[in-house]
């Protein structure tokens, strides 16, 4: 408890899934965390319940796949709160595994937007704020699918991502802003529900399944927020940069 404690964290994406338990798991660590997703509902009663555990949580809708909506995001955390010290940009959306042949151009423009250009405009517009305090961490979430283990979008996008966390780490290496990723395996969300897989390309599952180990069991949302509390918190405060695959050794 407290590892967290009095930091003004953003997390994306915490309407479901892996950004739902590291909210909660960020709020019981003692950040005040400002939730954000397209979903209202959703994200009101993630706020309710981290309230009933005697945590403390904003939230602001937004589709992050707009410009516009991510310098909004930022710029209200900073109207209410003043400060930026945690931001996890773990908001994202599959391409079902679709290969290069079979890609459109609007899958591709709407993965590539909401799984890597958002992430680019949320730094760009944190770390002005991050910089003139000489201080922040910034958590991005990728996905074993950087290693071409998804369709081409996704990968691409999710590899786009690492690239965009080291780049950030080599500018502030020293300056007290950090910047780390982790790459989740498979891992039980609305992202992979029966009725989600159902839609997925029929080649690319099985010819991806090749390369990682069906049999090792999956890692939870909670084995996710574990390493992404990790990097937010002063734990870590002597790495940036750096990448960890959360995915019990499946791609080992
Ligand atoms: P999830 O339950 O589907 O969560 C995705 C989150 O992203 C939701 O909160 C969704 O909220 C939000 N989101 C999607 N599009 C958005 C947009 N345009 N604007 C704002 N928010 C948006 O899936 P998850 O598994 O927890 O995924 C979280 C992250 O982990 C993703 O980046 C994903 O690529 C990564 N990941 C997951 C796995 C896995 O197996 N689960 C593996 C590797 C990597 P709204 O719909 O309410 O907007």
């Amino acid at each position: 408890m407290g590892r967290l404690e009095g930091k003004i964290a953003i997390v994306t994406g915490s309407s479901s899934g892996i950004g739902k338990t590291t909210a909660e798991v960020f709020a019981r660590e003692g950040a005040t965390v400002v939730l954000v997703a397209r979903r209202e509902e959703r994200l009101r009663e993630v706020k309710a319940w981290i309230a009933a555990v005697g945590g403390a949580a904003d939230y602001v809708v937004a589709d992050l796949a707009d410009r516009a909506e991510c310098d909004r995001v930022v710029e209200t955390v900073i109207a209410k709160f003043g400060r930026i010290d945690v931001l996890v940009n773990n908001a994202g959306i599959p391409d079902r595994h679709m290969p290069t042949t079979r890609t459109s151009d609007e899958l591709w423009d709407r993965v590539v937007a909401v799984d890597l250009t958002s992430v680019f405009h949320l730094c760009r517009a944190t770390l002005k704020h991050m910089e003139t305090r000489g201080s922040g961490s910034i958590v991005n979430i990728s996905s074993i699918g950087a290693r071409g283990l998804a369709g081409a979008a996704y990968s691409s996008a999710k590899a786009g991502l690492l690239a965009l966390t080291r780049n950030i780490a080599i500018q502030f290496a020293g300056k007290g802003i950090r910047c780390n990723a982790t790459l989740p395996g498979p891992t039980p969300t609305e992202l992979n529900t029966p009725e989600a897989l159902a839609t997925f390309d029929p080649e690319m599952p099985a010819v991806t399944a090749r390369h990682f180990d069906l049999s090792v069991p999956e890692a939870d949302t909670f084995d996710q927020a574990a390493a992404i509390l990790f990097f937010a918190s002063d734990e870590s405060k002597a790495m940036t940069g750096q990448c960890l695959t959360v995915d019990n050794g499946a791609t080992l």
